[in-house]
């Protein structure tokens, strides 16, 4: 645990003037922003995790227009959540917020606190100090990436963290010690709005910052040396993946309903899905080799030809006809890895 410049909290008062001040006269105008409710902050918040707002936006209007609440959610088919969620990715977060508003459909009323919220599905303490503050007005502070660069900066903190995780764990007691306990919902909304649109990654416009007075880096021009991680060890993976047509239809593959990842999800299936070696499979037509990065792994998938027979007998293999495609749920690179190769792929 950290202990906090004692400037900063001396002049809390102004930082908290300062900020707020900024962020009403520029607060981008959101959906989740206008006719606020407790229903559209946590769709928002769920859907803003590792996601940008420009791509949150059409998804979040598609969503509300289908679900307009947490009832209708909750009666929702899982498959329909999970096609109106197909292209924004880690889609645990999909399947954990129709179990929430399964949960809270339940209830009497919603939950109160943050202990309640941290109890449902896919709920981390950056979503229940979101809840909590922007649609009940508690005094619990947000700390996420965005957060965190603004007070390792503020701080000039040159700790070396770990990850974002352990970065927001310790500088949560000074995340806390800033927040005010009127509207503490707007002060985070504020804190978010910062780190996204002004206090961003690489070079950030620190002459125009509402807190510049407050910041130990902006003023001095090294805002962009902070915050500090440990360098990631990145490793290399590769994967082989069959692309098998017959009779029209395209061989998929569906990962079973309890699977811990990608459950119910299609995607092209890997070699040895099919039953086949990998080696094998890579000597057929190259028709698409894309590189991707996944938490700590760079993985390059190629996908190759198969135009014999599968060996595989699985359940979890389906042909699928080009009509059923575009209503299959694909994980989004698979979609556009499909919809280039059928359009004759850059590799073809
Ligand atoms: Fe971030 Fe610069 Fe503002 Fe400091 S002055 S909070 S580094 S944008």
């Amino acid at each position: 645990m950290k202990t906090h410049p004692t400037s900063l909290i001396t002049h809390k008062t102004d930082f908290q003037r300062a900020l707020l001040g900024w962020y009403r006269a520029n607060a981008r105008a959101l959906p989740w922003r206008e006719a606020p409710s407790l229903y559209k902050t946590v769709v928002s918040e769920f859907m803003l995790q590792q996601t940008q707002v420009k791509t949150v936006l059409p998804y979040f209007a598609r969503w509300l227009a289908e679900f307009p609440d947490f009832e209708a959610l909750a009666a929702a088919s899982e498959a329909r959540v999970l096609k109106l969620w197909e292209g924004l990715g880690y889609y645990a977060r999909a399947r954990n917020l129709h179990r929430l508003a399964q949960a809270v459909a339940k209830l009497p009323e919603a939950p109160r606190t943050v202990t309640d919220w941290r109890e449902l599905p896919g709920v981390g303490p950056y979503t229940a100090a979101a809840i909590v503050s922007i649609a009940f007005g508690d005094a619990a502070a947000c700390v996420d990436g965005n957060v965190v660069r603004i007070l390792a900066r503020l701080m000039a903190d040159g700790s070396k963290f770990r990850d974002s995780a352990s970065a927001a764990r310790e500088l949560s007691p000074l995340a806390e010690a800033l927040l005010p306990r009127e509207a503490p919902g707007d002060h985070n909304q504020a804190m978010m709005e910062l780190g996204a649109t002004l206090c961003t990654k690489g070079n950030p416009p620190c002459p125009v910052c509402p807190v510049r007075g407050f910041c130990a880096t902006g003023p001095r021009g090294d805002a962009k040396k902070f915050p500090r991680f440990d360098p990631k060890t990145t490793g290399r993976r590769t994967v082989v993946r069959v692309w098998c047509e017959r009779n029209g239809k395209l061989l998929l593959h569906r990962a079973a309903a309890g699977a811990r990842r990608l459950a119910e999800l299609h995607e092209l299936p890997t070699a040895e899905q099919a039953g086949l070696e990998a080696k094998t499979v890579a000597r057929g037509q190259l028709l698409l080799r894309r590189t991707r990065a996944i938490t700590r792994w760079q993985i390059t998938e190629s996908i190759h030809a198969w135009p014999k027979k599968i060996p595989a007998r699985s359940s979890e293999l389906a042909w699928v006809s080009p009509a059923k495609l575009e209503k299959a749920s694909l994980s989004g690179p698979h979609r556009r890895w499909v919809r280039e190769i059928l359009a004759g792929g850059k590799n073809r």
